[in-house]
């Protein structure tokens, strides 16, 4: 039996807790929000994949042996929303998993105990140590004014442990600072902690655009929900050339038949060696995800329609999306608009446009003013929590180096079409650290849940041995 701690209860945690427990190895799920945080923000979104797919029969076994036959959805397709409520939210709470998933525990980061990342580089000594987690839990954190360092008011912070509040007196005034921090030790850690909402930059070659980190906040970079009084009748600027840029868009546009006022403008990429007639997005011929088929056909329908080139046709004048084709965003401008809402100034760069005239005159604007700004331009892992462990990670994607050398030989556009490569590929030169599902691909967005619960059935199966 080993200490298996488990990073994130995201989807791929929480059946990684299931089946771990169910293997009889002592767990405990640290979970910086709540369970599904990440599924739950963009839960307005319908997944493409259907339930079977997204769950393990282990989980489904143990929901139906707890709660009866009906306790699983019966759609196939579920919303995100839907597929939390429905399925990981019941899984953190059968009793295999009570007192094992820790909310509001944010792990910031992992060490080996007694060795220093220079320390032990390659030895068995150091696998033989524990990891040690520093974990920040339920962290209030507010500062009073007062003119003493004694506040005899407070009960509760006197009858904390010593090192956990910090005092600190400046000037006159007292700052009560307080986390509440502890160390966790484990003999296996999964990192199964997503790469969303730790987001991409919209700029040319993946920098900020001048601008843009003061411009733009978190929420910018989210799928949003399209709601009327906050979108309706309003200029959208969409970047990115994903899924969730089209989902964006498509909403936009579903907006725009009760508000024709509403307009997006969506900068995507056109496809590498195809027209702009092929759209942004790779159409898979027979896609056996009918949402993902369907999303794909209306996206690339309105972009086509709506590309720039047509833009002075008078019939599309009433289209609710013009697609400005490879172009990149050079700077933004917080600026006030007619209508008084906080609105953008974007400068483009249009070199890579295929619309220059043969005269390299550009006959499209340097510049568009915006209400709105959706930066769907996708996400990265964050590794800043392994920094002390011994990772070798891929330069391209950012994800563990044997998986990811798997996948850039993969060549099919279609994520359907991939397998895992079993427990080996999972390895890190550091032993018993693994990095599990959608964070194994780094930024490589083509992850699916099927493969990440196939990676935990692997890695746990590679722990009994
Ligand atoms: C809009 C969208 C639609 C998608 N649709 C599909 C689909 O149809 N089918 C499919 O197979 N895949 C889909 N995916 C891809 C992928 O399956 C999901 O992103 C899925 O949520 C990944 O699961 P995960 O458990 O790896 O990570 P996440 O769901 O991101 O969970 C990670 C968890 O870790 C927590 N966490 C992060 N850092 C820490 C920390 N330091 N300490 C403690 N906790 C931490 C987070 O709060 C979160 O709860 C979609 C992704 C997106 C964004």
């Amino acid at each position: 039996m080993s200490r298996i701690a488990i990073i994130g209860a995201g989807p791929i945690g929480l059946e990684a807790a299931l089946l771990a427990t169910q293997l009889g190895h002592d767990v405990q799920v640290f979970e910086k929000g709540r369970v599904a945080e990440n599924i739950l923000d963009w839960g307005h979104v319908r997944l493409f994949s259907p339930f079977e797919m997204n769950s393990s029969e282990w989980g489904r076994g143990a929901l139906t042996k707890v709660l009866g036959p009906d306790a699983l959805p019966h759609e196939d397709v579920l919303t995100g929303s839907e597929f939390a409520e429905r399925y990981l939210i019941p899984l953190s709470r059968l009793p295999e998993l009570a007192d094992r998933i820790n909310e509001n525990c944010h792990v910031l980061s992992i060490s080996r105990q007694h060795f220093r990342k220079t320390e032990g580089i390659g030895s068995k000594t150091r696998g033989a140590e524990p990891f040690r987690l520093l974990i920040e839990q339920n962290s209030t954190r507010r500062s009073v004014v007062d003119d003493s360092l004694d506040d005899a008011s407070d009960d509760d912070e006197r009858s904390s442990p010593p090192n956990s509040v910090r005092q600190v007196q400046a000037r006159h005034e007292v700052f009560k600072y307080r986390v509440d921090e502890r160390v966790q030790l484990a003999d296996v850690v999964l990192d199964c902690s997503g790469t969303y909402p730790h987001h991409n930059w919209l700029g040319d070659g993946g920098l900020p655009c001048i601008g843009e980190r003061d411009s733009l906040t978190e929420n910018h970079y989210r799928l949003p929900v399209i709601r009327e009084t906050e979108f309706g009748g309003r200029i959208v600027l969409v970047i990115g050339s994903g899924f969730s840029a089209a989902t964006s868009v498509v909403a936009l546009a579903e907006l725009a038949k009760q508000h024709p006022r509403t307009k997006v403008l969506w900068l995507a990429n056109s496809q590498p060696e195809k027209g702009i007639a092929a759209g942004p997005l790779t159409f898979i011929p027979n896609d056996p995800l009918i949402e993902r088929d369907r999303l794909t056909a209306k996206a690339n329908d309105l972009a086509v329609v709506g590309h720039i080139s047509r833009a002075s046709l008078t019939e599309t004048s009433s289209h609710p999306v013009v697609w400005f084709s490879d172009v990149a965003v050079v700077s933004i401008t917080r600026t006030k608009t007619f209508r008084e809402f906080d609105g953008f100034e974007v400068e483009l760069d249009w070199s890579r446009s295929h619309q220059l005239r043969t005269d390299g005159q550009n006959p499209f604007p340097p510049s568009v003013t915006v209400d709105r700004i959706v930066a769907n331009v996708g996400y990265r892992p964050d590794r800043s929590i392994y920094e002390e462990l011994h990772v070798h990670e891929c330069y391209g994607t950012q994800g563990p180096i044997k998986l990811a050398a798997k996948l850039l030989g993969e060549t099919s556009s279609d994520c359907l079409s991939q397998t895992t490569h079993g427990a080996e590929v999972l390895k890190n030169p550091e032993p018993n650290f693994f990095v599990l599902g959608s964070k194994s691909y780094g930024r490589n967005s083509n992850f699916l849940l099927r493969v990440g619960i196939e990676q935990v059935r692997e890695v746990l199966a590679s722990l009994n041995h």
